[in-house]
């Protein structure tokens, strides 16, 4: 021990240097961070919502810093931005049903009360198929686990169990408690929409996972009826409600089972146990009001690497710019949420450009449009990428990281979080966590992976990273949690913890450098 400690106060004093070395030429700091907070979360900007005016003034403030510093326009037409098309329009309830016929007797339930609507395609669909229970609706080959094989879904309607299997035991292959990117709705809906179903009824759970949040003022999701936002294309185009298990268990009793005999017949040994349900005939219909298409786009700027190799692979360092907008008017500011993000992607780009060497592979930068709408631009992005998802090394992306956590599903108060940022989804990427804890020695914030264990907000699938993760690329994604004012009028530029968030961005600079200069990629570990 004694024989290693000038080694490592050596190295520590080495690391200094280093480190205050970046500190003085990096052009990361509190004043320009609290300087574009200023602008994007004003009032004027109307809380940036999706296709709104204050939205693509925000998405012009950001090419406009892309273009000042250089960066590649690498969008459509060489611009910086990527365009798409989003379908918006209010759910209409008197055109949106379910009816449900086992043998000669036909039952019709109640949206609100026995089914919920959930987030799905825009497109007026009416549907009536025989049914089959497809266990979780999970292919996995990575665990040899596939709950399509040996049934045929094509045509039918699709009924799932929510979350995966052996979801609460610690020793389950689909990586113990945590929740793998199998136990998200967005991945069954496109599993069970390319097997061919025209249907999908996803159960909900007995006891919901996370404990309340309590709200500092109206948050937005209780303000009034938002329209359904969707993309245009293909993705989840098929009717797609939320049922109770006391409608699930109505239906299964055709067949003498229970959600909960349907469930453990899997869970005891983790594999697969659909069954038909030919003697029930499900009837599904959505219907909209005043759909119209609107354009939203992604802001992206290139640095190009420097290595003639390497230059082909990039890493992507992503925030979204979108907010919730105004509703009942109450404007939802979206300070922390996420114009903090969206200056993290404006500050790497800043720091990245001012090195006097290029890093050897590229890094792109995407601000995202519509992530409030059911990460939209991600989602749509990972269908059209402008460099090959192959050749994408690693996804760096930033949701939140400008305030101190206080949450009920967390036992630390906020001021035990004055220097704390979640890392979430690093089960899946050991090395990226690596060099994130290398980088973090000089900056000295504290790392906090607990949602690797479990995740009872779903920090995992809340935000644009989870699209990468669907693909096998490697990602992780930074932030400082919810607080009271989370989706709320209360969400602030003066409330921003800018210290630390100066130290956040400067670790994702440091890090994204790192990544970008080394010979080995990380991997994605399933
Ligand atoms: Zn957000």
């Amino acid at each position: 021990m004694k024989k290693l400690l000038p080694v490592i106060f050596f190295s520590s004093l080495l690391s200094f240097a280093l480190w205050a070395q970046k500190q003085a030429t990096d052009p990361i700091s509190t004043e320009d961070i609290k300087a574009q907070m200023f602008f994007l979360a004003a009032d004027e900007m109307a809380g940036r919502d999706a296709t709104s005016p204050e939205g693509r003034i925000a998405a012009n403030y950001i090419a406009s810093e892309f273009m000042s510093m250089g960066l590649k326009p690498v969008g459509d037409a060489e611009t910086y931005f990527q365009n798409f098309d989003m379908t918006i329009g209010p759910m209409d309830p008197a055109e949106t049903s379910l009816k449900v016929k086992i043998g000669p007797s036909e039952k019709t339930y109640a949206l609100g009360h026995d089914f919920m609507w959930t987030r799905q395609s825009a497109h007026p669909t009416q549907v009536s198929a025989p049914l089959v229970f497809a266990g979780y609706g999970i292919n996995a080959p990575e665990y040899g686990y596939n709950d399509f094989s040996g049934i045929d879904v094509r045509g039918k309607v699709v009924m799932v169990l929510n979350r995966e299997p052996q979801a609460n035991d610690p020793n389950s292959k689909f990586k113990g408690r945590w929740d793998t990117v199998h136990s998200y709705a967005w991945d069954k809906i496109e599993e069970v929409r390319k097997a061919g179903a025209v249907g999908l009824l996803i159960i909900t759970d007995k006891v919901p996972r996370r404990k309340q949040r309590i709200a500092s003022a109206t948050p937005n999701y209780l303000a009034g009826p938002a329209p359904e936002y969707a993309l245009s294309g293909s993705l989840w185009d098929l009717p797609i409600f939320s049922i109770t298990p006391e409608v699930a268990n109505e239906i299964l009793a055709s067949v003498g089972k229970t959600v909960e005999s349907a469930q453990s017949a899997i869970d005891a040994t983790g594999t697969p146990a659909s069954f038909d349900l030919s003697n029930v005939t499900v009837s599904m219909s959505k219907g909209f009001k005043n759909l119209e298409v609107r354009k939203a786009r992604n802001v992206v700027g290139l640095l190009e690497g420097s290595d003639p190799q390497l230059k082909n692979e990039v890493v992507i360092v992503t925030g979204h710019y979108d907010h919730v907008g105004v509703v009942s008017g109450r404007i939802y500011r979206g300070a922390d949420d996420n114009a903090s993000g969206a200056i993290g992607v404006i500050e790497i780009a800043k720091a990245l450009c001012a090195l006097p060497k290029r890093p050897k592979r590229s890094v792109l930068f995407i601000t995202w449009d519509a992530e409030e709408r059911g990460l939209l631009g991600a989602f749509y992005y990972v269908d059209h990428p402008i460099i090959p998802l192959k050749d994408t090394v690693a996804n760096l992306n930033m949701d939140m990281i400008g305030r101190d956590e206080v949450s009920s599903n967390w036992p630390t108060p906020a001021d035990g979080n004055h220097n704390m940022v979640n890392v979430v989804g690093t089960l899946y990427n050991r090395d990226i966590k690596q060099v994130i804890e290398t980088q973090n020695r000089g900056i000295g914030l504290k790392l906090d992976y607990k949602t690797d264990t479990v995740d009872p907000e779903s920090w995992f699938a809340r935000s644009d990273h989870f699209c990468f993760a669907m693909h096998g690329v490697p990602m992780v994604l930074f932030n400082t949690g919810e607080q009271a004012d989370y989706h709320t009028e209360n969400d602030t530029w003066d409330r921003i913890n800018y210290p630390k968030m100066e130290k956040i961005v400067r670790l994702i600079y440091l890090s994204s450098l790192d990544i970008a200069n080394s010979d080995p990629r990380p991997k994605f570990t399933p």
